[in-house]
């Protein structure tokens, strides 16, 4: 039905533009008629006038003129020729054309010969013979609107109009008919060249049968065509469905996936593998491996493949490999599958796990090594105190006491850092948000410093003017200054001074600590505030820490909308800076009083 209905409505189309066609052939073609008609008529007419001249230089029709022989005259006219004697003016014929010479002899008119050609069916019929007219079209004259076919020399009414095609209908017959002007003047005949019209829908409907023919012939072929060809067009159809799908699936996995063909160059790679490499699939696709993918070359022999997917028999699992792509460092947990095309490579970024496990390490042997030194005194003094305490003088067993209590407090403290950390980790602190005096602060933190400094160091404090308070948690900012100071302090040669400033930077108070000790490399500044991260994990320079201080001073001026950082050069010494903000009833230039009985303004942070 489908392929029916388009079928007719061309052939309806087609079978309308045809008979335009057929016709304007058909016009085209009477055109021809009339002209090879008018042609020929031209030539009757010179015959005529030829015969005339002919008859008029005949010494009989000369003599017989100049004799004013009428009877000869009569003897030798025929039907369409006849003499006139003396000098006559050439009068028309009705019904007829002629064309004639005048006799003179010795410059004296004798007479005229006139050769007549009738507008009869004769002439039709010689005009239809000449030209060559077919089965059904013929000639015709009109005069007026008056139409003479021969060669009966019927008559009939119709409205012509000249060099245009018209369609008229004569003895009942329909015609296509075109006319021309036979001579000049208002009389002038008019020759007409028709067509019957059936001949020409005729023609139109053989040629749209023909049309209807093969149209069908073609569509059968094509049903047919479609019959035998389905099966393969489904199955085809399958395919491509299920190559979509798969496409589709491979680009929703979560872990990334890539295909290396026999040559080495890689042949796809999912929509995981762009997410986690960050390296695009048009970048990589058609490209080597070992050109696309750095340090592939070194982690491709250490991955396991498999003949069979899920084998778990000829491979243990997946291998952990580090890649270094765009400077970073990922691991994948990677493992592939090799097949005719080539090895298929499924992996999973972790690197976070790994990272984890770094941190994991690095905890047991920063928590060991920094149990290992206080444990070690605090056992060697309790030894000594319980086996020889008899023999000790006093100030001995005074400093033994001292020991035992500075590293016992040394061990409180790093116990403290790590739930610190673990706290802060599982955002489980609670951080104050109230207005305090960052003056007062400093003073605070820096009067304490002084009281922990036993070689000759010096901790100044640079704080110009009256300060607005600052919005925070006032006991954890002193432990961020505290611990500033105290690595200062660590990290500086004896007598080496150290200064504390607080001052407003916009609508923040920045609080720093300078120093003029070792300092700290540039590449190194932003990872002293990592986890456990140490300029000098082996303690060679006998300075002995956990690596948690300047990781918690980050995470508490962070929880408190802070930031902090650090300038230095190694060597030139190091300004710890953190900043935190103004609290608002300041920032809107209203003065709040010094926080007092109960007076303070108060506001909890999510
Ligand atoms: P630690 O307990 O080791 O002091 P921190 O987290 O406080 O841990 O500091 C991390 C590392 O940053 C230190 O081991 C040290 O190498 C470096 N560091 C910290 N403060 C200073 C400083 N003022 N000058 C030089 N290096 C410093």
């Amino acid at each position: 039905m489908l392929l029916v209905l388009p079928l007719a409505v061309a052939l309806w189309a087609y079978a309308g533009w045809d008979s335009g066609k057929q016709q304007a052939k058909t016009d085209a073609r009477l055109q021809g008629w009339l002209q090879t008609a008018v042609a020929d008529y031209s030539r009757i007419l010179r015959d005529a006038e030829q015969r005339a001249a002919e008859l008029g230089s005949s010494p009989r029709v000369q003599s017989a003129l100049a004799r004013r022989d009428r009877r000869q005259l009569a003897h030798l006219a025929g039907p369409n020729l006849s003499f006139e004697l003396g000098r006559s003016a050439e009068s028309a014929t009705p019904g007829a054309v002629s064309r004639s010479v005048e006799v003179v002899a010795s410059g004296r008119t004798l007479g005229r010969v006139i050769v007549k050609v009738p507008f009869d069916a004769d002439l039709l019929a010689r005009l239809e013979r000449a030209s060559g007219f077919p089965n059904g079209a013929r000639l015709a004259f009109a005069s007026g609107d008056r139409l003479t076919f021969g060669p009966g020399g019927t008559e009939s009414q119709a409205r012509l109009s000249v060099h245009r095609a018209v369609d008229l209908v004569t003895g009942g017959e329909r015609y296509r008919a075109i006319a021309t002007f036979l001579g000049a003047g208002p009389q002038a005949r008019k020759l007409v060249a028709l067509a019957p019209t059936a001949g020409i829908s005729g023609d139109a409907s053989g040629d749209r049968w023909r049309v209807i023919v093969v149209g069908f012939g073609v569509l059968v072929a094509v049903l047919l065509a479609g019959y035998a060809l389905a099966p393969l067009i489904a199955r085809n159809r399958l395919a491509k469905h299920q190559r979509t799908q798969a496409a589709r699936v491979l680009s929703h996995v979560g872990d990334g996936v890539f295909l290396i063909d026999s040559e080495g160059v890689i042949r796809l790679w999912n929509t995981a593998a762009e997410a986690i490499t960050g390296l695009a699939a048009n970048s990589v696709c058609g490209s080597p491996a070992q050109g696309a993918i750095s340090g592939w070359r070194e982690v491709e022999p250490l991955i396991p493949v498999a003949s069979r997917p899920g084998d778990q028999r000829e491979i243990s699992g997946a291998e952990t490999v580090p890649l270094d792509i765009d400077g970073r460092e990922l691991w994948l947990s990677i493992a592939g599958v090799a097949f005719t095309d080539g090895t298929v490579y499924a992996f999973r970024d972790v690197t976070d796990e790994r990272r984890l496990e770094a941190i994991r390490s690095e905890f047991v042997a920063t928590v060991s090594h920094e149990l290992r030194t206080p444990l070690a005194s605090l056992h060697g003094a309790a030894m000594t105190l319980r086996q020889r305490h008899e023999r000790l003088d006093a100030d001995t067993q005074v400093e033994l006491l001292d020991m035992i209590a500075a590293q016992s407090t040394r061990l409180a403290a790093l116990v403290e850092e790590i739930l610190l950390t673990s706290q802060l980790d599982a955002r489980s602190l609670r951080i104050a948000s109230e207005p305090f005096d960052p003056e007062q602060l400093v003073r605070a933190a820096v009067e304490e410093a002084r009281l922990r400094v036993s070689d000759g160091t010096t901790v100044a404090i640079s704080a110009t003017k009256v300060l607005p308070h600052v919005v925070g948690d006032g006991m954890r900012t002193h432990q961020v200054l505290a611990n500033l100071i105290d690595n200062a302090i660590k990290y500086s040669p004896p007598e080496a001074r150290i200064e504390v400033t607080a001052e407003q930077e916009g609508e923040s108070i920045r609080f720093s600590v300078r120093d003029d000790g070792f300092g700290i490399p540039g590449g190194e500044q932003n990872r002293i505030f990592d986890k456990f991260y140490r300029l000098d994990p082996d303690h060679l320079r006998g300075v002995s820490g956990s690596g948690l201080g300047l990781y918690i001073c980050r995470e508490l001026v962070r929880s408190m909308s802070g930031r902090i950082w650090v300038e230095s050069a190694p060597g030139r010494g190091a300004t710890f800076s953190f900043e935190l903000p103004i609290a608002e009833p300041f920032l809107a230039g209203v003065e709040l009083r010094p926080a007092a009985h109960g007076s303070r303004s108060s506001r909890t942070r999510p």
